[in-house]
């Protein structure tokens, strides 16, 4: 497997980088589908368990480099990685590099040049590596991009900070508040234009303030879906994660999103899928489907983007 493909959008060359993989529960994967259903498309391992990739995004921007989501970072124990399937995101004894540095070296970078950090939200497996630990026998986890400043929806910070019974377990607040405490995030609200052709789109359902990021240039678009559309699995509208806190929101965000992707052939990039990497939406027999799609093992079809 490789931990780099680079697709390019007009102008821009992004590159979506392997963080590291889990495996959740498939029923929870996929809320209220039959596991004779969901099964038949991706098998389950002897714990009910489905492989997922934790992919973040790189884009070259005049402005500076953009990283679209950090994986889960280096904070965590063994009993953790044990409880989420969690493999290769980092040793989980403590230590540098995460796989997603590596990643990112394989691109062609190093951490410091990271100039922009932009979350679709705050749960441990996409915003972990926000911060990272050293050694010690006390380590304090610090911004792991120095030169960065952070992007997210200001309403989902405020959510991440005010949990409850269901919600408490994803957000933990070292992933957030070391960022909060150097002054270093950007808090958006609502859709924008974060940056010339990086843009916001809100997509509520998975929490309240999910955001996509649909990159814009000539003429070409790729969005990152997040937890929108967490693998190529769930394209049919009613295939939601149990997970969602909102699913109903989240259905109506995935029907608005995918008009849109299969009218204008958006690429659609996947965080979680783990085997594709990023695909063109087209119109299917009864949901959107993929041309042009690229995997992680390198085995593209068709031409591939453009
Ligand atoms: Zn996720």
């Amino acid at each position: 497997m490789r931990l780099v493909t680079t697709v390019v959008v007009g102008d821009l060359t992004c590159h979506a980088l392997e963080g590291g993989r889990q495996a959740l529960d498939g029923g929870a994967m996929f809320g209220v589908v039959p596991k004779p259903l969901w099964s038949k498309r991706i098998a389950p391992d002897d714990r009910n368990r489905i492989p997922l990739a934790m992919r973040c995004l790189l884009v070259e921007h005049p402005e500076g480099l953009i990283l679209i989501d950090t994986a889960l970072g280096n904070k965590e124990n063994a009993k953790f990685y044990d409880i989420y399937g969690m493999s290769n995101a980092a040793d989980p004894a403590g230590g540098r590099p995460t796989q997603l540095e590596d990643a990112i070296a394989q691109a062609g970078f190093g951490s410091d040049e990271i100039r922009w950090v932009i979350n679709t939200h705050l749960h441990f497996d996409h915003a972990g590596g926000n911060t990272t630990i050293g050694g010690g026998a006390d380590p304090v986890p610090v911004p792991s991009f120095p030169n960065a400043t952070y992007v997210v929806q200001r309403s989902e910070l405020d959510y991440a900070r005010h949990t409850n019974e269901r919600t408490r377990a994803s957000y933990l607040a070292a992933n957030f508040e070391p960022i909060a405490a150097e002054d270093r995030w950007s808090l958006v609200e609502g859709g924008c234009e974060i940056l010339p052709g990086i843009w916001s789109r809100p997509t509520p359902g998975h929490v309240p303030s999910h955001q996509s990021l649909v990159i814009r240039s000539a003429g070409d678009t790729m969005v990152f879906l997040g937890d929108l559309i967490p693998t190529a699995h769930h394209l049919p509208l009613a295939w939601i994660m149990g997970y969602d806190v909102e699913p109903l929101r989240t259905l109506e965000s995935k029907r608005l999103l995918l008009e849109e992707a299969v009218r204008e052939r958006w690429l659609l990039c996947f965080e979680h899928d783990a085997r594709v990497v990023v695909g063109r939406a087209v119109e299917g027999a009864k949901s959107a489907v993929l041309e042009e799609i690229r995997t992680v093992d390198g085995v593209d079809r068709a031409e591939g983007p453009k």
